[in-house]
């Protein structure tokens, strides 16, 4: 396959990198209303269009090719209005199944407390046969011991990646938490290099996070801004300086229209890791964190 050059600016530069670059954990719109009360309408979907818009366009203007977006279902998840947005844009968005047991289970559904792992296995597989396509596994859990329930969804996840492929993408609150799924993981027969440790800036022992890279799993850096840059900036170079640039991914949890408040509230923007971030970072490790690594983990 012809790789092709793509430009795209960098901190005021112009930096050439071999594929133009993926953002592999952001949010468009986000309800923490919970399962039991939400609901279709809640929102208007064209003032979300268009407070979305402009903040999609600007990070294209760095050259982004493509935003994972990471509201999974029962927490505002809206195919359609992603698809919108990624037509006028011309940013891809890609979407996801799974469940989100973090938050105390507040946004686990009813059923889902009844059914077995396979049988939400079964829901998310049927998902990837819809017109819209999941591309990826969003599942939450809550820190560690795991009780029963998170168990099930990371069992379920991993059912759903052995049938489809598809990568694993876990909210995670902390190590602990971490190195349990990775056992759960692992018995499903399911490699590591499928397995992404969502919030794992959260876990303030860096040996951790060395262990879990080491054992092929991705480590990944989000909720990165002005506020957080330096404490990031730590957690990566601690990877790279032990040899584990190839294990780590970063992105914002930026964004989103917060359903419930005055014109979408706090909408943070999405270009704030290549405008201030990057630069950072010696300029050969940029293209492996930003499209390269993402690319490895989620599909080209
Ligand atoms: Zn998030």
């Amino acid at each position: 396959m012809r790789r092709r050059e793509f430009l795209w600016a960098m901190g005021g530069t112009a930096f050439v990198g071999k594929l133009p670059p993926v953002l592999v954990h952001e949010h468009v719109l986000v309800d923490f209303v919970g399962a039991d009360r939400i609901r279709p309408g809640r929102y208007d979907r064209d003032e979300v269009f268009r407070v979305a818009r402009p903040k999609l366009e600007a990070l294209r203007q760095f050259g982004c090719q493509r935003l994972l977006e990471c509201t999974p279902n029962f927490l505002g998840r809206d195919p359609e209005l992603l698809a919108r947005l990624s037509d006028v844009t011309g940013l891809e968005i890609w979407s996801n199944t799974g469940l989100y047991g973090a938050g105390a289970h507040k946004f686990i559904p009813a059923f889902a407390r009844i059914e077995s792992a396979e049988q939400l296995a079964k829901r998310w597989i049927a998902e990837t046969r819809e017109a819209w396509r999941p591309r990826f596994i969003k599942i939450g859990v809550n820190s560690g011991p795991l009780d029963e329930l998170d168990r099930k969804l990371v069992r379920a996840a991993a059912i759903t990646s052995r049938h489809t492929g598809l990568t694993i993408a876990s909210h995670t609150g902390d190590g602990a938490a971490a190195l349990e799924q990775l056992e759960i993981v692992t018995a499903e027969r399911i490699s590591l290099a499928k397995f992404v440790w969502v919030h794992a800036q959260n876990e303030r022992d860096h040996d951790l996070h060395e262990k879990i890279a080491r054992a092929g799993a991705w480590v990944e850096f989000d909720g990165i801004g002005p506020k957080t840059a330096a404490y990031h900036l730590e957690c990566v170079r601690f990877l790279i300086t032990n040899g584990l640039l190839n294990r780590i991914l970063i992105s914002q949890d930026a964004g989103w229209y917060h359903v419930g408040e005055l014109g979408g509230g706090d909408f943070r923007g999405y270009t704030y890791l290549y405008s201030d971030f990057l630069p950072l970072l010696e300029p050969a490790q940029v293209p492996v964190l930003v499209s390269e690594n993402p690319r490895a983990a989620f599909g080209a």
